[in-house]
């Protein structure tokens, strides 16, 4: 209900449902793309342990006409089965470029640094993904600096093409980040194949933080890895102080989490921008 935000109300047994009904809601889905049913939220990365904004993840929400918000981690897995992701991963980048393009017309050097967008592992094993990305970019006036690529290790092992379009977009001067980093088929192999910028941990790793944990132990080695390999580590799933402030001793300076702040709306990232910039000389100390 909340509006923007990444919480659902998951008591609604009708969620259960549309997790089975594949074949209506994929039909659905067809008709969001064109009746302008899909919006984007955006999700600060912040730097720690300030908690300043640095990056924006673009993050798809679905306003289905009858049963609400319907979470991503429902209708993008199906648009993966049935080929839908292509279109509906295009008009993710299209939208994301696009209020990059905005913000930094109209907030000049105080727009996030970059906007990341997730990448499914079907669109990036289309041909033509790295030269349609690059031809976006350059028609919206972006540049690839600004744009970080969000793609799963189980994504990238997934074909030869995936890992081809990774390079190729990283030669173009895009961010890659490997995203829920820990939870797919992790590979360090993959570290060395794939110039991978930023390491994202996944949540599951950041929930044992605080505790004397397999998770905590795994959370302060990885700062060795990111460091050593010039990667960029950025804590996924931050809920409390108390994680930030462990994060940030073990070495973290990115994040990304409720403690901080949910996904919202293009506007309200504007309003978050404005206020911090009144704290800046504060927040620089
Ligand atoms: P993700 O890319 O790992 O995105 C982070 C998810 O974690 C988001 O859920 C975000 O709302 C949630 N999150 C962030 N901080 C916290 C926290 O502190 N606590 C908890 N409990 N959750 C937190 P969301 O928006 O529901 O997205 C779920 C997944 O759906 C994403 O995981 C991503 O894999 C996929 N997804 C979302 N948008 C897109 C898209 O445009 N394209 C593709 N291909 N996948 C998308
Ligand atoms: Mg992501
Ligand atoms: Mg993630
Ligand atoms: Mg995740």
């Amino acid at each position: 209900k909340a509006a923007g935000g990444g919480r659902w109300t998951w008591f609604d047994p009708i969620m259960d449902r549309l997790a089975d009904d594949d074949a209506r809601l994929a039909a659905d889905l067809r008709q969001a793309l064109v009746r302008d049913q899909l919006f984007l939220v955006y999700q600060p990365i912040v730097e720690l342990p300030h908690g300043r904004l640095t990056g924006v993840e673009a993050l798809v929400r679905w306003r289905h006409p009858e049963h609400g918000l319907v979470p991503p981690g429902v209708f993008v897995p199906l648009a993966e089965r049935n080929g839908h992701i292509v279109e509906l991963g295009r008009w993710v980048l299209e939208n994301a470029v696009a209020q990059a393009a905005r913000w930094e017309r109209e907030l000049g050097p105080a727009a996030p640094d970059k906007v990341s967008v997730n990448v499914s592992a079907r669109q990036l094993g289309e041909p033509g993904f790295p030269a349609e990305t690059a031809a976006l970019l350059s028609g919206a006036g972006v540049a690839p600096s600004r744009i970080t690529v969000e793609v799963t290790e189980t994504a990238v092992l997934g074909t030869g093409t995936a890992l081809q379009a990774v390079r190729e977009l990283a030669a173009q001067g895009l961010t890659i980040a490997l995203d829920d980093f820990g939870t797919g088929q992790s590979s360090l192999s993959l570290l060395v194949d794939c110039p991978v910028g930023w390491l994202k941990v996944d949540k599951s790793f950041v929930d044992g933080v605080t505790s004397d944990s397999p998770q905590a132990v795994i959370v302060d080695s990885l700062i060795g890895i990111t460091e050593g390999l010039r990667m960029q580590a950025v804590a996924e799933g931050v809920e409390t102080a108390e994680q930030a402030e462990r994060l940030h001793r073990a070495g973290y300076r990115f994040a990304q989490g409720y403690h901080f702040a949910k996904p919202m709306h293009a506007d309200d990232v504007e309003l978050l921008i404005a206020a911090q910039e009144d704290f800046s000389p504060y927040l620089r100390m």
